[in-house]
């Protein structure tokens, strides 16, 4: 890429927004994007220009504290707030809120092998990067919205159907926000026990969270017909509430995760890891693809990142994808895999992808999104495949091989991966052109949320098996302290050490319908 081509975005430049189905007729700012979540006819979001930042401010990012680095960054997107009130947002999301002062470090591994731990938050998942800072902005928009009349401000009612990581992140970042409340909706027999606590035992006065008779699929269908009600939505208005999503397709989750692989990179030449300009490769696991979306607007705007490594679980269609130009999930069956957070067979922010990558052709991605509805499946054209061939590199994972490869990397280098960065290693141990070529990988959750899985891992114990006594019998407590007294050598996170101590605040349970989902609403909004 040559940096004279691209001309910087005047400082105080404010982008516009359009989306992937070509509805948004006035293009519209950050604030708006992020409070409507969704664009009119289901279509996603998009800047509608990507600054460049050159490599010189890339490598002077490794200087500033974290919370600087996304306000800078967040600047250059053009952003419709102040440089200075950005900052401030960024210091409440990023200052003292994660367990290492560096927010997102990058340790090396192995040789030439680095990890991107996005692990570091309140609930030791990469998910909290987005949603310790969303909330903020959030916020801010809301008050934009509002101008001088505060006092009739809306209240913002946000619904998250969970499969896992998703709803306790939410939670942590939305806690006790004003003008804000958000209610959480779970499969009851979908998610770990580990993760159902983190659920129910959630602090702060405007949440809920509620069990869902059914499975995933269920839970996030009746949450968006309720969303899609349109006599519901008018009977909240008469109250005052309005409906919002903090799911993956907000913008205003992809951009903070454009910061870190920026970061990453800044810290890698200021550790001499890499010298300024040499290119890496990046590999993430991969479920709806916002992680390995936001890897491709950060290689977009000028970090020099060569290849993007898509990892995959047993659900793999996205490596069928990227190898074939055909998405296709018309005979394609659901497995449960270790890594439950990427058993997904609709890989939602794919659609941005597509859109950035045919020329950002709104008519063509109608069309390959119906298909998909219709026939459950689209195939793309010769142009767009090659756009994608240029860039990813896919491969995927098996259950057993994940396990492995928490073993093998604990044994070779005394790290413990989770399941789902095991997925990423292990790809990028296979798509790597050579064994210097400098890897990045995505490290996406803490090993001891997936504490039975590790347990297993490290014991060759086939994934899906019974654990033998005593191991069956323990707590999850206990369980962790076993393979921390074996194995691990960093202490625990303390929100996880400590969940079986804190008390259960949410048992409410709801049929997986819309009027199911409607009445848990009624009766938050009565008793709250
Ligand atoms: C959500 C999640 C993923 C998948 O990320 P996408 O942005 O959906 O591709 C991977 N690993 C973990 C631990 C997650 O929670």
């Amino acid at each position: 890429m040559d940096d004279q081509q691209k001309p910087d975005l005047p400082a105080s430049y404010i982008n516009s927004y359009s989306d992937t189905r070509g509805q948004t007729k006035a293009p519209l700012p950050f604030s708006s994007v992020i409070i409507q979540g969704l664009a009119e006819q289901g279509g996603l979001f998009v800047p509608d220009r990507l600054p460049h930042i050159n490599l010189d401010e890339i490598v002077a990012l490794a200087g500033l504290p974290y919370a600087e680095r996304a306000a800078q960054i967040y600047y250059r997107f053009g952003v419709d707030f102040a440089l200075d009130e950005t900052q401030a947002l960024m210091g409440l999301a990023y200052s003292g809120t994660f367990s290492s002062p560096d927010v997102a470090p990058v340790v090396q591994v192995a040789d030439h092998t680095y990890l991107l731990e996005l692990t570091h938050g309140p609930t030791s998942a990469f998910k909290d990067l987005a949603l310790q800072c969303l909330p903020h902005f959030f916020t801010a928009a809301q008050d934009k919205a509002a101008g001088d009349s505060k006092s009739g401000m809306p209240l913002n009612l946000i619904l998250v159907a969970t499969s896992g990581d998703t709803g306790s992140a939410a939670l942590a970042g939305f806690k006790d926000r004003e003008h804000t409340a958000l209610i959480v909706y779970y499969p009851k027999d979908g998610v770990s026990e580990i993760q159902m606590r983190q659920m129910a035992t959630a602090e702060g006065s405007n949440l809920g969270v509620v069990a869902v008779n059914g499975n995933f699929d269920d839970c996030q269908n009746a949450v968006k017909a309720a969303f899609n009600d349109a006599r519901f939505a008018s009977s909240l208005a008469d109250q005052n509430v309005q409906l919002s999503s903090a799911n993956s397709i907000n913008w205003g989750r992809l951009l903070p995760q454009v910061v870190y692989y920026v970061s990453a990179y800044a810290q890698l030449v200021a550790q001499s890891a890499i010298t300024a300009g040499d290119r890496i490769d990046v590999s993430v696991p991969t479920g709806n693809f916002g992680n390995i979306l936001a890897a491709w607007y950060a290689r977009e705007i000028g970090t020099p990142i060569d290849r993007l490594y898509c990892a995959s679980n047993e659900n793999h269609v996205l490596t069928d994808f990227l190898n074939t130009g055909s998405y296709d999930i018309s005979d394609r069956p659901f497995t449960l895999t270790p890594s439950p957070s990427m058993d997904i067979l609709v890989s939602s922010n794919l659609e941005r992808q597509l859109f950035e990558l045919n020329g950002r052709d709104p008519e063509l991605v109608k069309q390959w999104m119906g298909d998909l509805s219709e026939r459950k499946a689209f195939h793309v054209d010769k142009t767009t495949f090659a756009a994608l061939r240029d860039v990813f590199s896919a491969d995927w994972v098996t259950n057993k091989e994940s396990l492995e490869t928490i073993k093998e990397v604990y044994e070779s280098h005394r790290y413990l991966l989770d399941p789902h960065t095991a997925v990423a290693w292990k790809a990028a141990m296979r798509l790597r052109p050579s064994s210097d070529t400098p890897v990045l990988i995505a490290s996406t959750a803490h090993w001891a949320k997936f504490g039975w899985d590790v347990y297993r891992a490290l014991n060759d114990i086939d994934p899906g098996a019974d654990l033998p006594a005593p191991v069956s019998g323990l707590s999850y407590t206990q369980l962790l302290s076993l393979i921390q007294a074996d194995y691990a050598t960093a202490p625990l996170p303390m929100a996880l050490a400590g969940l079986e101590q804190k008390p259960i605040r949410f048992t409410e349970e709801a049929e997986g319908t819309s009027t199911g989902i409607e009445q848990t609403i009624l009766d938050w909004l009565e008793s709250s």
